[in-house]
């Protein structure tokens, strides 16, 4: 059966001389395995549309559950990313979330569309890394069904007071009057944290990045989202540390 379907490309193994394992995040089926054979054959006409973070259309021969690359046209190409050791890697580290989270054979829709957004936001000259890195993750995780609850304090309902905690225990929020009532591991939260925080997890996708943040509060946010993020699925990424690597040669 033929399928045609749009993705971006997260992961690409050699098998043999010509041909490639693709590891695809498509808007039908989540993230799949492709095989592409001749890839590397000079004149390939699939070569501009299979690269790393290429979004593009694939069009697939599917035999049950296996994936055959039949034709594929280029939509768009994230060039500013492979340029950019610092960029690049993390974007590795993000297609190493999505493939490790991903569940096969359902739609892959939203989270597609968060990472294209994503990747456009990263190409961009100033990219701020360290903060799309944080907006990333915390969003990310939510979508995959660990959302925090940070509407409200969970036990008098307050959406906000002078003193507001996260519950480690809980992942939701409870407020300076009522922490005495509970025995979870509480962290403090500032107000302009929190507001960081609920706009990463509730803003439209499109607008997810609409925002600046500097000094203490970022590294705070920056804190919150990796710790989050790993505590929930419950792993390190070696893509990570590879990252964190190029982010301290960065300033050597
Ligand atoms: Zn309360």
């Amino acid at each position: 059966m033929l399928v045609t379907v749009e993705g971006i490309v997260l992961g690409k193994r050699d098998i043999g001389e010509n041909n490639c394992f693709l590891d695809i995040l498509t808007n039908e089926y989540g993230v799949i395995e492709a095989i592409a054979h001749g890839l590397k054959k000079a004149g390939s006409k699939n070569i501009s549309s299979t690269g790393l973070f290429s979004y593009s259309t694939f069009c697939l021969n599917k035999t049950n559950l296996r994936y055959t690359l039949n034709s594929s046209e280029p939509k768009y190409s994230f060039f500013g990313l492979s340029s950019d050791i610092k960029k690049f890697s993390l974007a590795i580290y993000f297609a190493d979330i999505i493939k490790y989270t991903s569940a096969a054979e359902q739609s892959g829709e939203d989270i597609l569309r968060f990472l294209a957004v994503t990747l456009y936001q990263m190409e961009k000259e100033n990219a701020d890394l360290a903060l799309i890195k944080a907006v990333f993750e915390l969003r990310i995780i939510s979508m995959l069904g660990f959302m925090p609850d940070l509407r409200a304090c969970r036990i008098c309902g307050e959406y906000e007071r002078e003193k507001m905690f996260f519950s480690d225990d809980e992942n939701d929020l409870v407020c300076g009057e009522c922490a005495e009532e509970v025995s979870d591991k509480l962290t403090e939260l500032s107000s302009v944290l929190l507001h960081t925080m609920r706009y990463a997890v509730y803003s439209p996708v499109n607008k997810v990045y609409g925002f600046t943040l500097n000094g203490k509060v970022k590294a705070d946010f920056s804190d919150f989202a990796e710790k989050y993020i790993l505590k929930q699925l419950g792993r390190d990424f070696k893509t990570l540390d590879y990252y964190k690597k190029t982010e301290e040669n960065f300033y050597e």
